[in-house]
């Protein structure tokens, strides 16, 4: 037989004894309330809401499930101690006071996670990086990225025929990464989302983000070939920055779509600066005019490209 919470009588059906049960419009089935065991967060209307003061939530949790909107009642809820391990529950009352007349109604906390921490907790990705045939510097410049935002990390690296898969934990950042490295590198980017799955708490639809991206395959100080032009590159990016070799002055280009060629740098010394510079051809050690100006000296060694017989000093 149970006995009644409130005065101990016993109790055929349900909680209280017949005089103490709660008039219907504060009788509430099932105050269970969900509660982040990592961070300050509670399951309220749908969602994780983050709370400042646990009593004050709770109460505006039962006044939100009141089916009658009464305002003439007032709510005190006691806590007993709380085991804020996952899984755990508490059992706790509260207490309600309608025109001087006491009622306790059972409730419940109920541990778990946030999605926000179990995500932090067990690494759940959120998207994709396809990082084809990165350099060093690349790898390296998503690695700060990660390190400068504590909301931001990776979950899982796999090594790949032509590069790597890195998954990361939130998509958000993981679209800034791909935006960030198109604009500092260059190259291509491609982005898409794909429905992987639906949170049964919220009813949410999952999507997944998958970044593809391949840096260009020069760097800083290479030369390219592209519309006829001979470019060393000084910054790489969606916007390349060079000098143009031919016309010896500054360009920026958009590559975008265009193809380019890598030309071959070869080092060498230079032979004569008077009454031009020559410099050694690095095939036939013969002594060959140079097409651009620059200042260096004789016998220093400087690298340069070969561009339909004609040769290009390097900065
Ligand atoms: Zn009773
Ligand atoms: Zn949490």
């Amino acid at each position: 037989m149970k006995f009644c919470p409130n005065c101990g009588k016993d109790v055929i059906k349900g909680t209280f004894c017949k005089e103490c049960r709660p008039p219907p419009e504060i009788r509430i089935k099932d105050i269970k309330i969900k509660l982040c065991s990592d961070c300050r967060s509670y399951f309220y209307k749908n969602q994780w809401e983050k709370y400042s003061d646990l009593k004050n939530s709770i109460k505006r949790y039962v006044h939100n499930k009141l089916e009658h909107k009464l305002n003439d009642f007032e709510i005190e809820v006691i806590l007993p101690k709380i085991n804020k391990k996952p899984g755990k529950e508490t059992e706790f009352e509260i207490k309600v006071n309608k025109n001087e007349v006491y009622f306790l109604l059972p409730a419940k906390l109920i541990f778990t996670r946030c999605e926000r921490c179990t995500r932090r907790k067990f690494g759940y990705s959120e998207g994709m990086l396809q990082l084809r045939n990165p350099r060093k510097e690349i790898i390296d410049f998503i690695q700060s990225k990660v390190k400068k935002n504590r909301d931001f990390s990776i979950v899982e690296k796999n090594p790949v025929k032509a590069g790597l898969n890195i998954k990361f934990n939130s998509k958000k950042l993981l679209f800034k990464l791909g935006q960030e490295l198109e604009k500092r590198f260059g190259g291509t980017l491609k982005t898409s989302s794909s429905l992987t799955g639906l949170n049964t708490e919220t009813s949410k639809k999952f999507y997944t983000l998958s970044v593809y991206y391949e840096p260009y395959k020069f760097s800083k100080g290479d030369v390219i070939k592209t519309d006829k032009k001979l470019i060393q590159v000084t910054k790489p990016g969606k916007q390349v920055y060079g000098k143009d070799l031919i016309l010896d002055r500054s360009v920026s280009i958009d590559l975008k779509n265009k193809d380019y060629e890598i030309k071959k740098k070869y080092k060498t010394r230079v032979s004569k600066v008077h009454p031009e510079i020559e410099v050694l051809d690095p095939e036939t050690y013969q002594s060959v005019e140079v097409e651009n100006k620059a200042d260096v000296k004789p016998g220093e060694k400087v690298k340069v490209v070969l561009d339909k017989g004609r040769m290009y000093l390097l900065d």
